[in-house]
């Protein structure tokens, strides 16, 4: 599609069910009815950056910050893999105390669990990434929030929008299966930015999409602004996939979050990945990026069985692979 036909969709709200429908359609030719399930472990809630809508934003004072150590994180990664993970997330603020080599010791031994692991630390150097990558790295996500120069200055004070667009061509360059994706409904954010944010998906040739709405945080500079809409965040996403149709799409916690059924019509929309918490709740309530998380006050068990009863409720099956980009 090119940006006109992708905003004339946006914008028309009669096409929606169609558009849902063809999104459907694709995700089954493509990927198949398989739902991978990643394990995600939220190791850190310190952050060094600024940006506006984020809970876990340094000058944010309110919010009790936490670290797991190396071997806890171990710990919940042999959990996650016993419970047949088969893919684990590693999530973090930008928290200096890990350094490289710190890192890497957590990526070799997470590794040595036979799982495909996924990091979404942040922005790091090129150096830094090759180091990961060489302890045995898989995948990193880093969502370019969003590709509108300005909305982007604006939401990251401090911050550079050509390193961060730096840090994905590095990753790909790397040999990272490379997720990205953006926030739909920050403040000004337009319509016609949301379609260059799909292609730019398509340039860089993402392997993995995350669209979620925007949840404004009441510790943040955007506590007044309007939430994201759940359904325009839905079209993004359904576009995503009919635009880029062999890559892995999650359904994300932020729609569970201000749908109630979200993950569910997010799956049926296009979208082939849950991604469920391994951590206990007394991390998962400090991992507060936005308010009322959904899932925050489930165990991991609790978590796991119940997105496995509601996949196969709608006809879908858990993955039993590595669940890799299938090209
Ligand atoms: N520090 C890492 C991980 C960030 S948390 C990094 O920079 O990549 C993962 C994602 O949560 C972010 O990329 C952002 O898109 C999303 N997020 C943060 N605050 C949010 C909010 N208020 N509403 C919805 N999503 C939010």
């Amino acid at each position: 599609m090119n940006k006109q036909e992708i905003i004339d969709i946006l914008s028309n709200e009669t096409t929606n069910e169609r558009l849902f429908q063809e999104a459907d359609k694709i995700r089954h030719e493509y990927v198949g009815d398989e739902v991978h399930l990643r394990g995600l472990i939220e190791f850190s809630n310190i952050c060094k950056r600024q940006c506006k809508y984020c809970g876990l934003r340094s000058p944010n004072n309110e919010v009790e910050r936490y670290r797991i150590l190396k071997d806890e994180i171990i710990l919940y990664s042999k959990k996650a893999r016993d419970m047949g993970y088969k893919t684990i997330v590693l999530q973090s603020g930008e928290d200096d105390y890990y350094d490289t080599d710190k890192m890497c010791q957590i990526i070799r031994d997470i590794k040595k669990l036979d799982v495909a692991l996924t990091l979404s630390i942040g922005e790091k150097t090129f150096d830094e990434y090759n180091a990961y990558k060489k302890a045995g790295a898989d995948r990193y996500l880093l969502r370019i929030e969003t590709t509108d120069r300005n909305l982007y200055e604006d939401m990251h004070p401090n911050a550079s929008f050509e390193n961060r667009i730096q840090c994905l061509y590095d990753l790909k360059e790397l040999g990272y299966e490379v997720g990205t994706g953006c926030l739909v409904g920050l403040p000004n954010q337009s319509i016609e930015s949301l379609a260059d944010d799909i292609i730019f998906f398509k340039e860089l040739n993402a392997d993995m999409i995350g669209i979620g709405p925007f949840i404004p945080h009441k510790q943040t500079p955007l506590k007044d602004a309007k939430q994201g809409d759940f359904w325009l965040a839905l079209k993004v996403m359904a576009l995503t996939r009919i635009n880029l149709p062999d890559i892995n799409i999650p359904a994300t916690t932020a729609m569970e979050t201000i749908n109630p059924n979200g993950r569910i019509i997010a799956l049926q929309s296009g979208a082939n990945v849950v991604m469920p918490n391994v951590t206990s709740l007394e991390y998962r309530s400090k991992y507060e990026i936005y308010p009322d998380k959904a899932c925050i006050n489930e165990t991991p068990e609790h978590s796991k069985n119940d997105i496995k009863l509601k996949i196969k409720s709608i006809g879908r099956t858990i993955s039993n692979d590595y669940g890799y980009r299938n090209k």
